[in-house]
């Protein structure tokens, strides 16, 4: 059975569920032709004939843009020379150096993905001149040639789930590259780029789950404009001070990595950090100031999972604020570290019996995180004590014989700022009033 799907201007026009024998039916079917936008074709059982006749009805379908082939041996001739069609998806895994030059064709094509290439003729990087992204998934390529240097448009290149021995440091010199993404590809090693005169205008690279040993500063040192950095799950031990300094990096992620040090240079030394990850290395110490460097820059650590094993009180106190409490973070994150570990073993013991003894005694219950309400418990006794200050004694008769019914503590999703507010019942006067707090860093 064959199967065609046609996508409709405003909404999917969705076929695959019925089963098409004869494509002609369908391609006819349809009242506009010139409204199809996107076309989808699984070409991979389409008789000789069937095929002939798709190619003879393409044609009509003049402002389709996008087109999905699946199972590819031979692109039909009519959906290249489709004159308004800027993006293929195509699943093959040898295409021939005829189907290629057949991309000579495509005036206008902005976006290619390939899915499960085995291999590809270098010539397809030369028809194709006005490709803008390219994408390639499932794929086990030798590599990507020098040729690749003649994709002058090219913004973005995608790699997912590939295995790509060699990629050619062309690529980094693309005029307009702006993203590249080298995720899993088994890399050991990027050699620095020679006769590249800084002129790349790369603002992200992800160079994560490969097996680099060290920073790939010969590589960074060429590329000026780099934002955004990912090096996760690599075997980095440590960051090159001298290469780094003064960068413009606004995020660098190191999770998964081998980084025994913490390197306060970045807080101190690189101009926009806001988010600075690592996560699961092995580091022990952090520095006394990290709390205070953070804050002026406005920058969030994420050291989860490592050895720290003491921190600065101003570290410890923003960890408190935030709690139990699942966004945002505390300035500096330090959750499964051995200091973290003991200080919440106590913690946790402490709540949960309040907490177990007041739901037994049906006096004060959690409805949501850090919200309670009940019938009153006395301010000493509630979950929150430790968090917010209630008052001790009744604000019109001065009884101490109070009762917490309501009490709520957030931390404000950007800021970071500390919210409170609850109710409390004085048992003495009946007089019912209410208090809050906001805090303004
Ligand atoms: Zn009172």
């Amino acid at each position: 059975m064959k199967k065609i799907k046609l996508m409709h201007l405003d909404d999917l026009y969705d076929l695959t569920a019925q089963q098409i024998i004869n494509t002609s039916v369908i391609l006819e079917n349809k009242q506009n032709p010139e409204k199809i936008i996107g076309l989808s074709l699984d070409v991979s059982n389409l008789s000789e004939e069937a095929l002939q006749q798709l190619e003879s009805l393409i044609p009509q379908y003049q402002n389709v843009q996008k087109v999905t082939i699946e199972k590819v041996q031979h692109i039909p001739n009519s959906i290249l020379g489709l004159p308004s069609l800027q993006e293929l998806v195509l699943s093959c895994e040898h295409p021939s150096q005829e189907m290629i030059a057949g991309f000579k064709e495509c005036t206008v094509l902005k976006r290619i993905v390939w899915h499960n290439l085995r291999s590809l003729p270098s010539s397809f990087y030369e028809y194709t001149p006005k490709l803008e992204e390219l994408w390639f998934k499932y794929s086990t390529l030798d590599e990507i040639p020098e040729s690749i240097a003649q994709l002058k448009e090219l913004k973005l290149m995608m790699f997912e789930r590939c295995k790509i021995r060699k990629v050619s440091s062309n690529v980094f010199t693309l005029p307009k590259l702006k993203a590249i993404d080298l995720r899993s590809l088994g890399i050991e090693e990027i050699t620095p780029l020679t006769g590249l005169v800084q002129v790349s205008r790369l603002r992200e690279i992800n160079l994560s789950h490969n097996v680099l040993k060290s920073f790939p500063a010969g590589l960074l040192e060429n590329l000026p404009k780099l934002k955004e950095l990912w090096i996760v799950g690599n075997k980095i031990t440590e960051l090159p001070e001298e290469q780094i300094a003064g960068k413009n990096y606004e995020r660098i992620d190191l999770t998964n990595n081998a980084l025994k040090v913490f390197p306060g240079f970045i807080l101190e030394q690189v101009k926009k950090i806001s988010f600075f990850v690592l996560k699961d290395n092995q580091i022990k110490e952090i520095p006394e100031n990290i709390f205070a460097l953070a804050r002026q820059k406005k920058c969030f650590v994420k050291l989860e999972n490592n050895l720290i094993e003491t921190v600065s009180q101003d570290v410890e106190k923003d960890v408190e604020k935030h709690r139990g409490l699942p966004y945002p973070p505390p300035r500096i994150d330090i959750k499964d570290n051995p200091f973290f570990v003991r200080k919440e073993e106590i913690q946790n013991t402490t709540y949960r019996l309040l907490i177990e003894k007041q739901v037994r005694e049906g006096t004060c219950v959690e409805i949501a995180s850090g919200e309670y309400r009940g019938s009153g418990v006395l301010p000493e006794e509630h979950p929150l004590k430790n968090r917010i200050s209630f008052r001790q004694q009744c604000g019109k008769c001065n009884s101490k014989n109070i009762f917490i019914t309501y009490a709520k503590f957030t931390v404000h999703l950007m800021s970071g700022d500390v919210y409170w507010d609850y109710n409390y019942h004085c048992n003495k006067c009946g007089e019912k009033d209410d208090s809050s707090y906001a805090e303004n860093n």
